[in-house]
């Protein structure tokens, strides 16, 4: 027998855009049913953001650690020579995922939000049937909110499998590979590739494109270039990967000028991107007007469908956990009748490289290109002393205004800890700060944070320790 339902916004998709937008929805007095398939949280939580951290703070650590045994320390601090146990790393990882994920369980609970643990198959923009484990429930809803995030692209002739893994796989790893192939040298291929240089792999990573990370501009990449270099990780630029023998776990690629290249690993993570997850739960009957592979949505999160409402991964780039929650609240907002816009001064990103990288707006290349007349200002970490209490002295903050009336456009920073720098410069984005308006707070000293108002200073042509 199927159970039937009724409601007023059914969500599909737990993660960071559909919990957020459950938890924002039940607050409002709606009427919220959630459909999550696997676990709630998503990517983000269980497979993506939370974990990644995880695994390069450990990474961090033990790199540290190895950096004393060598007794190269200049703060005269020596250890025995450390070791690591991956699958302790991997289950401290999974407890903490396991806590976050039962908090957002928790909340969802004290909201009102009713949960359904089940796969959503869509038969029309107000029906959706869940096979769950009571039989299969037939859910009515006003609002269909699609949150269904992203899946890693596989490349045909690489499929994910046995020793080929995608970002799921390499972050619960039973041991440190002693070789490590990564295709693509994008957010994840980095991220987890520098991690596990630092863990002892031997690493080589094989990227299309000539040059790291291509979405970043290159004076940010130069110190993760560096840093790449001094951890011994061989990079295989513009090459097309041709295939993987598993039986001598032989990876090949064809590199510049056709030359062939090869190498043996245990593991090959293949991070050659994501795709908005649409296909395999009835989405095609929709006939939504699509951007790409993405679900299109206008500025209020609505698809090309009456109220029909997609936000997160499935919309499309940049596939972040923090636009999705931003589309989700604006996408709720809309629907309980107020007048909501998601047109954010900046969506700032942030790489978890060593060192990090951090933009915010845009950089001076982009305003030119928008015809823009503009001013930059920069300090290095070179300069700044808690930088160097801290041995970070590599990186600069760089921030990029008009010239005409000094309105801040844009910070792009690298170094060590500079992900935590990326809240002030979305705030001054959202705030439509003034060049003086960060030369004329206050820094705390010493913080990294002075870096900002030094390259406030410095645009305005009058820089201080510089
Ligand atoms: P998701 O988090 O993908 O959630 C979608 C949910 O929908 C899933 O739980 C899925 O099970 C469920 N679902 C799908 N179809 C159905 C269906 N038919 N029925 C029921 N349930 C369904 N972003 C950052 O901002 N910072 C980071 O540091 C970061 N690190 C990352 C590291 C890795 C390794 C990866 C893979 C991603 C990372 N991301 C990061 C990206 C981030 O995870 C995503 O942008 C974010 O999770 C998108 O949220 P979402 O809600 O749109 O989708
Ligand atoms: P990505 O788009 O960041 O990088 C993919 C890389 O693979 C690019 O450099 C591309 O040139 C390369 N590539 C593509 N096809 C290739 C091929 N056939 N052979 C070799 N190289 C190839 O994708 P990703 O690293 O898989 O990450 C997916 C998404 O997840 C990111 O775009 C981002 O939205 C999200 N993410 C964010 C964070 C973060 O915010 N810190 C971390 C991880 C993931």
């Amino acid at each position: 027998m199927t159970l039937q339902k009724s409601t007023t916004l059914l969500i599909v998709g737990g993660g960071p855009g559909g919990y957020v937008a459950a938890l924002r929805a039940a607050q409002q007095g709606i009427a919220t049913v959630l459909v999550e398939g696997s676990g709630v949280g998503g990517t983000c939580l269980n497979v993506g953001c939370i974990p990644s951290k995880a695994l390069i703070h450990a990474s961090a650590e033990f790199h540290r650690a190895t950096r004393y045994g060598q007794k190269t320390s200049p703060l005269g601090i020596t250890t025995a020579a450390p070791s690591i146990d991956l699958g302790q790393t991997v289950a401290w990882k999974d407890a903490m995922v396991s806590k976050l994920t039962s908090g957002v369980n928790g909340l969802l609970r004290k909201a009102g939000v009713e949960l359904i643990q089940g796969w959503a198959c869509i038969l029309d923009g107000k029906t959706v049937e869940v096979e769950h484990s009571e039989g299969l429930m037939r859910v009515q809803c006003e609002h269909l909110m699609l949150a269904t995030g992203s899946q890693a692209v596989a490349l045909p002739h690489l499929p994910f499998g046995g020793d080929v893994l995608s970002s799921t796989q390499a972050l619960s790893l039973a041991q440190v590979p002693t070789r490590f192939a990564v295709i693509g040298a994008g957010y994840i291929g980095l991220e987890l590739g520098m991690a596990y240089a630092r863990l002892g792999s031997q690493v080589t990573i094989v990227e299309a494109s000539n040059r790291l990370l291509p979405g970043y501009d290159a004076d940010l990449v130069k110190p993760v270039e560096a840093s790449l270099k001094a951890l011994g990780v061989q990079l295989q630029l513009s090459c097309s990967v041709k295939g993987f023998e598993a039986q001598t776990n032989t990876l090949s690629w064809t590199g510049p000028d056709s030359a062939e290249g090869r190498g043996q690993f245990d593991k090959v993570l293949v991070a050659v991107g994501r795709h908005p997850f649409t296909k395999g739960f009835g989405l095609e009957s929709l006939q939504l007007a699509m951007n790409g592979k993405a679900i299109r949505v206008d500025d209020q999160c609505r698809t090309s469908m009456h109220q029909v409402w997609a936000i997160g991964d499935v919309t499309g780039e940049p596939m972040l956990a923090h636009r999705a929650m931003a589309q989700a609240e604006v996408a709720v907002d809309v629907i309980a009748g107020k007048n909501r816009h998601f047109m954010p001064a900046s969506i700032p990103a942030v790489c978890f490289t060593d060192p990090e990288i951090v933009t915010a707006g845009i950089t001076p290349e982009q305003a030119t290109a928008l015809g823009i007349d503009c001013i930059t200002g920069i300090f290095l970490f070179a300069a700044n002393g808690r930088a160097m209490t801290m041995e970070a002295s590599t990186g600069f903050v760089r921030v990029v205004a008009r010239r005409d009336n000094h309105a801040i456009l844009g910070w792009q920073a690298v170094g060590e800890g500079v992900a935590e720098l990326v809240s002030t410069f979305g705030l001054s984005l959202e705030m439509q700060s003034r060049l003086e308006d960060i030369a004329g707070t206050i820094h705390a000293h010493p913080s990294l944070g002075e870096a900002l108002q030094e390259a406030a200073f410095h645009a305005l042509g009058r820089g201080l320790h510089r």
